[in-house]
């Protein structure tokens, strides 16, 4: 099984590499308060997300559907090859604009874990993965000191094209990018999410607490029974180096949540 927890040769170089005492390796997830789990609009079918929108279908002039039009199958009956194939030619929002390329995701595709950020950055854009760059690397360490490979995880953003500027995607935008990480969701059917940053952290609880807060939450997606951990984003934490020890923390407390999963069978 993909995504299980495995002895890393180098740990103490990775602990190392976080700015993470030794010593933290017997503690266990600092207690933080829950604060009430909200409902994520990703599973309710009464909220209309662009993305679902069929890109490059023809429109009838008259309004009225034009027989001669096969439709493009919903966003929701997709397989992943043809999931990439639509966000590669999605124009539904303006974030299309200036895009190099779409930042579809990499990783097993039957992981267990999923890692949820904000949006490509530059260098993402250029390359066409998210999570390159010192920030992957140091999401790369983050995921080494809890037993896990970067091939062993499917890595994705909320949105999939590069906002101008690394400005935050706006709301629109990350509602007309939404059906695609929901689809992926679905096709992956990881058994923990970690989302990192706050944007990302917003868009999947629909909340606006800083996260700070959303740390130690025990949140689930959506209406899911998939475990949801929210922490720091590795941007934020090469900038804020002090914050590495709340990020270890989040990543045990997300292997304890999954070990229970794995627990209850
Ligand atoms: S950000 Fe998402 S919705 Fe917007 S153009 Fe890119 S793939 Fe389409």
């Amino acid at each position: 099984m993909t995504g299980k927890l495995m002895l890393s040769a180098n740990k103490r170089h990775v602990l190392d590499a976080l700015d993470i005492p030794r010593w933290q390796l017997r503690q266990t997830e600092a207690v933080i308060e829950p604060v009430a789990r909200p409902q994520s609009g990703l599973e309710s079918p009464s909220k209309p997300m662009v993305a679902d929108i069929p890109v490059d279908r023809p429109l009838p002039g008259n309004g009225s559907p034009d027989p001669t039009v096969v439709a493009s199958p919903s966003i929701d009956e997709l397989n992943w090859s043809d999931l990439y194939q639509r966000v590669a030619g999605c124009h539904a929002c303006g974030l299309s604009q200036q895009r190099t390329q779409t930042v579809f995701g990499v990783g097993d595709q039957s992981a267990d874990w999923l890692i949820v950020g904000e949006a490509p950055g530059q260098e993402e854009d250029q390359r066409g993965e998210p999570f390159v760059g010192r920030a992957g690397q140091l999401l790369d360490n983050m995921l080494q000191a809890i037993g896990l490979a970067r091939s062993q995880v499917y890595i994705t953003n909320i949105v999939k094209c590069r906002p101008p500027g690394n400005r935050d995607p706006h709301v629109d935008e990350r509602d007309a990018c939404r059906g695609y990480l929901k689809r992926q969701i679905a096709l992956l059917r990881p058994k923990i999410i970690v989302v990192v940053g706050r944007v990302a952290a917003h868009a999947l609880l629909e909340t606006e607490e800083a996260v700070g807060k959303l740390r130690g939450g025990e949140f689930n997606y959506g209406t899911s029974e998939i475990p949801l951990v929210v922490t720091y984003h590795p941007a934020y934490l090469l900038r804020s180096p002090s914050e590495k020890s709340k990020a270890w923390s989040d990543l045990c407390f997300a292997r304890e949540r999954y070990n229970a999963v794995l627990a209850k069978g």
